[in-house]
């Protein structure tokens, strides 16, 4: 009798010790193509506990394809707030809209066909034909890699490394039960190859571990040291109306947070923080502005942003109204407003209800 291979054990392993996880199909069964998609795609950068939520918030709104297909685009950034890159919420959107008219709602099931939908990456393509339906892809994401770079001891750093793992990642990957195997890589990595202290004891792959032979498991993957990132400055504008309203607007529908909705404000520079005089220049309207204490910090991937809030009035009906559109703060919960803003808006109005 040959010895059980890796993927053996692991599979051996997922079996008893499988997540239980909303997307996740029970075992011996194949899970529903349009959970394993939104799953994933709400997991790129973040972590399950904060998806689970998201998903079962979107699914009891939007239970099929075609549901979130016909929604309002405004609604679905609304509930992807809190998420972050918004521009995967608007394909996740767009997406629907394309497997919804031109697949019937039904996921094309190679992994070619799922690269060419929009939003969806060789990872996430993978992931789908993987799990969704249980054909061999070499499914590569942040678990994966650790357990990969720890088990053929791949020293070199990351990103460089990525390559190697991902070949490594193939050879491992087997033609029987493909979706189960990606799922228990990725199990693995989250409860027991963790990223600090491995619990190296209860490893089903224990005994072909090659970073755990030579004691640098725990150190691996080695990464490259991160370039800093560098900070910019921005003031924004709190311009409330006699009856309370507040000027939003929206981003451009493209780059960054595009087409949600925003408080006015300068442009985002790096260097300097801009003058209050200056500031005003790219006020929305003329009001008697004042620049409120504080300031609000928040990082983005490539940057850290720091902004300033100017409170200011104006009458009931402007004359030259600012582009924009008034909203009442009752209804900012409905508003498409990313987590930046959410944070500028508090620090306005804790900041004028002191004045
Ligand atoms: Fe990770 Fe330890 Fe298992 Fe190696 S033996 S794969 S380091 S948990």
């Amino acid at each position: 009798m040959t010895d059980p291979t890796p993927s053996d054990r692991l599979l051996d392993w997922y079996d008893r010790h499988r997540r239980t996880l909303p997307w996740r199909a029970a075992a011996g069964t194949c899970a529903d193509p349009y959970h394993v998609w939104l799953s994933e795609i709400m997991l790129q950068q973040t972590t399950v506990v904060t998806v689970i939520p998201y998903f079962q918030r979107f699914l009891a709104r939007w239970p099929t394809i075609h549901e979130l297909a016909a929604a309002d685009l405004d609604d679905v950034l609304t509930q992807w707030q809190g998420l972050g890159y918004y521009a995967r919420a608007r394909n996740l959107h767009k997406c629907a809209q394309v497997v919804s008219a031109n697949h019937g709602g039904e996921f094309p099931t190679t992994e070619s066909a799922l690269l060419a939908l929009p939003g969806i990456g060789a990872y996430t393509a993978a992931a789908l034909t993987s799990i969704a339906f249980d054909k061999r892809a070499v499914v590569v994401d942040g678990n994966v890699e650790r357990v990969v770079a720890r088990l053929f001891a791949l020293t070199d750093p990351l990103p460089g490394v990525k390559k190697t793992v991902k070949e490594h990642a193939d050879r491992l990957t087997p033609d029987r039960r493909p979706g189960d195997h990606a799922q228990a890589m990725m199990d693995l990595g989250a409860t027991v190859c963790t990223p600090t202290s491995p619990k190296c004891d209860l490893c089903p792959i224990l005994a072909h571990c090659l970073g755990r032979q030579q004691g640098i498991a725990a150190d691996l993957p080695r990464r490259a040291p991160r370039k800093t990132r560098p900070t910019r400055h921005g003031v924004i504008f709190w311009l409330q109306r006699k009856d309370g309203a507040v000027l939003l607007r929206r981003r451009p529908p493209t780059g960054l947070l595009g087409g949600m909705m925003e408080l006015p404000g300068t442009d985002w520079r790096e260097g300097e923080a801009w003058r209050e005089a200056e500031a005003r220049q790219q006020a929305p309207t003329e009001a008697r502005w004042r620049l409120l204490p504080g300031s609000i910090r928040h990082t983005f991937t490539h940057f850290h942003l720091v902004l300033t809030v100017m409170a200011g009035q104006c009458a009931q009906s402007p004359s030259g109204p600012p582009s924009g559109t008034w909203v009442k703060r009752e209804d900012f919960g409905s508003q498409a407003l990313p987590t930046v803003m959410r944070k500028a808006i508090d620090h306005a109005m804790a900041g004028t209800a002191k004045s």
